[in-house]
């Protein structure tokens, strides 16, 4: 057996044994849209956080996306920090 037919063997045992992984990564698409929906944001907010205005690069970890909680769509991009106080916050939670 070629090392091709090894691969395609275990994939298809894999496959089998895994039908959720396969069937998240049929639902890519969505992911994609959301990494497109998030980069656009990003770029609309020239990569700061929205309410302390510090550049992506000058943080530790990605910003988060705040969701409106009807459409589930990104509203703002907010460090961790900010995310704290965002839940507090009643003027971004609609
Ligand atoms: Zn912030």
């Amino acid at each position: 057996m070629n090392r091709t037919e090894y691969n395609k063997m275990y994939n298809k045992k894999y496959r089998e044994a895994h039908p959720d992984y396969f069937k998240a990564r049929a639902e890519k698409t969505k992911d994609e849209l959301r990494e497109e929906a998030y980069n656009k944001q990003f770029t609309g907010q020239l990569g700061k956080c929205a309410c302390c205005l510090k550049h992506q690069s000058k943080l530790t970890t990605s910003l988060v996306p705040v969701r409106n909680r009807k459409t589930n769509k990104i509203k703002l991009l907010v460090c961790v920090d900010c995310l704290a106080n965002t839940y507090l916050d009643s003027k971004y939670s609609s």
